[in-house]
């Protein structure tokens, strides 16, 4: 367990009770400071549920970044507000648009229309020996993705990704999936942290690895 938060990440009183925030232009309707802070809601969000929970994720600030599953950008607008290059992969157009719409405003903020299972494809846009994978892509072959973008991190980077169990299986039970997955995972990654996001993501487990 660790308390600490990167270097532009805040806890802070917003609506009258102690919240994540990053500072940056908002995106989602979210609750937000005089100063610019906005509310980075954890129940919205695997990172923000894994900061909450206090895992100790790795991160400082201005670290570079691959984000799978960027959606229309909830999670990866915030990741773009502290970090430095942050490249996110979305392979449904829809989100997409949103997305390009987030990153009008942030300048470090790189949206790919990509599937995160062909990094082939993004491999010469997306620069080398970053600092941190994030994935969140909520589809069948987590482990596959995972294993397949590793290419991209640095050998001291790390994998922060969010497994969700019924994406691999909605009948088999979620720690048995959860074990699988893990099992896949460790084809590339020595596992360093792994914790239930019930309490904020049902049946999702977050897992924190570096690459091996
Ligand atoms: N990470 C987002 C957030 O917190 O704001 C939410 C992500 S949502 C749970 C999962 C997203 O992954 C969806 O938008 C889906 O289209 C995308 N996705 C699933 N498989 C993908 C793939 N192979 N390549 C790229 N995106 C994918």
């Amino acid at each position: 367990m660790s308390d600490a938060l990167p270097d532009g990440v805040r806890r802070l009183s917003i609506d009258g009770r102690e919240r994540l925030a990053t500072r940056g232009a908002p995106v989602y309707g979210e609750p937000q400071t005089d100063e610019g802070w906005r509310a980075w809601d954890p129940g919205r969000s695997k990172l923000g549920a894994m900061l909450e929970l206090g895992m100790d994720l790795g991160l400082d600030g201005g670290e570079r970044v691959l984000y799978l599953g960027a959606a229309s950008g909830t999670t990866v607008s915030h990741v773009a507000d502290f970090a430095g290059p942050t490249y996110a992969v979305e392979f449904a157009p829809r989100p997409a648009r949103d997305l390009v719409g987030v990153a009008e405003d942030r300048d470090n903020l790189f949206p790919l229309l990509k599937d995160a299972r062909e990094p082939e494809t993004y491999a010469h846009v997306v620069e080398s020996d970053l600092d941190c994978l994030i994935q969140d892509v909520a589809t069948r072959g987590q482990s596959t993705v995972a294993v397949r973008n590793r290419q991209f991190l640095a050998p001291d980077g790390r994998l922060l990704a969010a497994i969700k169990a019924r994406s691999e299986d909605v009948l088999v039970d979620p720690s048995e999936v959860f074990g699988d997955v893990l099992d896949e995972l460790r084809e590339g990654y020595r596992i360093l942290e792994t914790e239930r996001l019930d309490r904020f993501h049902d049946d999702h487990l977050a897992v924190v690895a570096e690459p091996k």
